[in-house]
């Protein structure tokens, strides 16, 4: 971090701005100019609050050199982090297809999804059970009960299980959840993040609609500042002023964000788009952009979905999705 004093500053004022650094185990290394004395800081400065660094009365200006998170960074861990669920690898190389129903249903919903999904070559079923909806009379979601359905799909496929909690006290039936999802409304619920950072467990952690890359790196870094290392990033597009899709699917944040962090990166073209019809070729543009993964929602009957029927493939359209970015994988491979 570097910070520019003003013209004219008394010495002994810069004296008592180095001390106060100090103080916070920073090393102010000076350099006066004819017009400028700038402040080189150098040390742990994420504990730095930059605002009131810049509104002090001397100051002309605060720079960050270095990026404040550190361990989802990857200067800090050069390699790739690679999750591994029991043999199913996402990161350092292997791709992760997760598909299945936005929220799970019915028994023979989830069952049938889940058979579907896994033959055309899922790796990971996915299936809201806790749901955050925009309308409070819109279906909330089955809960516990959906977690119980999930873990028998898991049971019939050996497929591994991802779904959503939205807060900290539904934490206790992720037990045998095999990925915990924080969504997109809830990537700066600090005291979750907080939460989940205490598990040992994957936790994928969705882009908020508003959120900035570096925001969306600060959550992460919440999560792993607590001890667990394995976060997943996932871009599911974000909020601007085009209202023919549902979002905007960001497809520059992927290889950007490959180049920030070693956490693996998917992608979600569902809630991206919001419309089926654009989900294959989103889902094969952002695996040509070198995603880890990638999450479709998939229905067995999608006019007839009690959430997000619109942006779900049927598990036909799915395996020809799935074989297709298997193709552009081999090709850029
Ligand atoms: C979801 O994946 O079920 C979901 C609600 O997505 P998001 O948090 O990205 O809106
Ligand atoms: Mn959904």
């Amino acid at each position: 971090m570097i910070a520019i004093i003003k013209a004219g500053t008394p010495q002994s004022q810069i004296d008592n701005l180095v001390h106060w650094l100090e103080h916070q185990g920073i090393k102010p290394y000076l350099s006066a100019g004819d017009y400028y004395t700038v402040l080189g800081l150098v040390g742990d400065t994420s504990k730095i609050d930059m605002d009131l660094l810049a509104s002090l009365e001397i100051v002309q200006s605060v720079k960050r050199v270095t990026e404040p998170f550190k361990r989802v960074s990857r200067d800090f861990q050069p390699k790739d982090t690679v999750i591994d669920l029991a043999g199913t690898k996402i990161g350092g190389g292997s791709f992760c297809i997760i598909a299945g129903p936005c929220s799970v249903e019915t028994h023979e919903q989830i069952i049938g999804v889940a058979k579907a999904v896994k033959a055309a070559g899922a790796n990971i079923l996915r299936g809201g059970a806790f749901k955050p909806r925009t309308s409070p009379y819109d279906f909330q979601g089955l809960g516990a009960l959906g977690i119980e359905m999930l873990l028998e799909a898991k049971k019939e496929t050996g497929l591994p299980i991802i779904t959503e909690a939205m807060n900290i006290n539904q934490l206790p039936l992720f037990e045998d959840v095999d990925i915990i999802q924080i969504g997109a409304r809830n990537m700066q619920n600090f005291d979750l993040l907080k939460e989940v950072g205490k598990l040992r467990k994957p936790v994928l952690l969705k882009r908020g609609l508003c959120g900035t890359i570096k925001e969306w790196l600060m959550s992460a870094e919440y999560i792993m500042s607590e001890g667990n290392e394995q976060v997943i990033l996932c871009e599911r597009g974000i909020r601007t002023y085009e209202t023919y899709t549902r979002n905007t699917l960001d497809l520059s944040a992927i290889p950007l964000l490959k180049n920030l962090t070693h956490l693996p990166v998917v992608v979600d073209p569902s809630h991206a788009t919001g419309q089926a019809r654009l989900v294959k070729p989103m889902s094969l543009a952002a695996t040509a952009a070198g995603a880890d993964g990638i999450m479709i929602e998939v229905h067995n009957d999608p006019p007839h979905a009690l959430c997000d029927g619109a942006q779900s493939l049927t598990p036909e359209q799915f395996a020809d999705v799935a074989a297709r970015v298997r193709k552009i994988r081999e090709v850029i491979a």
